[in-house]
């Protein structure tokens, strides 16, 4: 049964982390003309308003998006986040009737897909919940996009590979069953088989159970060429606290540069997200 619901977490440390690695890899991309096929296979929403009754439940924006938000300012010259928040500014509601918007809506991966959708590009966004495929079909989508209320793991593998000469995957699912982790592991295999050159992000959770080393390990072993593994802890895994400790990526075949980039981002903005927040990435590379 599917109960996860991202507007509760719209806008937290991890989706600060997975939109802005996102970014960053699009960015890459976007540097040569051929044409994309970018696939969602865990959609969400598309678009989450802060003023939202699940949103002010947790309010876990307050510790993730708005901290940088707040110092949009100071950030505005820096490379990589200044252009991820002017961005964002868009993506406000009330951002056409005021100077200076306030943040009042958080955008989920759709949108930042969307946002960077050229004409010769695709865009195929599964989403499995009625309730929540509902709220992302209240989005207007460009004319090459297209959304898919079903299973993005089998519906990616249905559709690979595809028409267009590139193709960049996101992997988001809210591992709400035990067994994800290794769907997921399996699905990125069967992916990249069909597609050996497809850009492939996967995100994951960092709990104290530690249920992604089994995502993680078999990925190492599955023979990939190249992986970027980028880890943002919010706090050490050991301490009392329960829930998520961090947020994990993985890009399969990263865009070369991607590293440079992301790291000084990402070093940046660990002293807003709090004292003891960390980045740490890493390359696997096959022998
Ligand atoms: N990618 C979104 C973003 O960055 O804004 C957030 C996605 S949220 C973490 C995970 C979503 O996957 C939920 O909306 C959930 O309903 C949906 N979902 C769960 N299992 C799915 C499946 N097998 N196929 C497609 N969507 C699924």
């Amino acid at each position: 049964m599917l109960s996860y619901q991202h507007a509760y977490h719209a806008g937290n440390f991890a989706d600060v982390h997975k939109h802005l690695t996102l970014f960053a890899v699009i960015g890459f991309l976007l540097r040569k003309a051929s044409p994309i096929t970018y696939i969602d296979t865990h959609a969400g929403r598309g678009l989450y308003p802060l003023s939202s009754e699940e949103s002010l439940k947790l309010q876990e924006h307050r510790q993730g998006v708005q901290r940088l938000w707040q110092e949009k300012q100071a950030l505005a010259a820096e490379p990589l986040i200044g252009d991820w928040l002017s961005q964002l500014a868009e993506a406000q509601l009330g951002a056409s009737r005021q100077g200076m918007p306030t943040l009042d809506s958080y955008p989920g991966s759709p949108w930042w897909l969307t946002r960077q959708l050229r004409g010769v590009d695709r865009m195929i966004l599964f989403e499995l919940h009625p309730g929540e495929h509902e709220h992302l079909a209240l989005q207007r989508l460009p004319k090459n996009a297209q959304r898919i209320h079903g299973d993005g793991l089998k519906g990616l593998l249905q559709r690979l590979p595809v028409s267009t000469p590139r193709l960049c995957v996101l992997i988001d699912p809210s591992y709400e069953r035990k067994s994800e982790y290794a769907e997921v592991a399996e699905t990125v295999l069967s992916a990249m088989r069909k597609a050996r050159h497809g850009v492939m992000l996967v995100w994951y959770p960092l709990l104290p159970a530690g249920r992604h080393s089994e995502l993680l390990e078999r990925l190492r072993s599955g023979g990939l060429r190249k992986i970027w593994r980028s880890e943002l802890t919010l706090r050490e895994p050991d301490s009392e606290a329960r829930g998520m400790y961090g947020s994990g990526v993985l890009v399969v075949n990263p865009p070369w540069g991607l590293e440079a980039q992301l790291e000084p981002a990402m070093t940046r903005i660990e002293p807003l997200l709090g004292p003891d927040t960390r980045h740490r990435g890493e390359w696997w590379v096959a022998e």
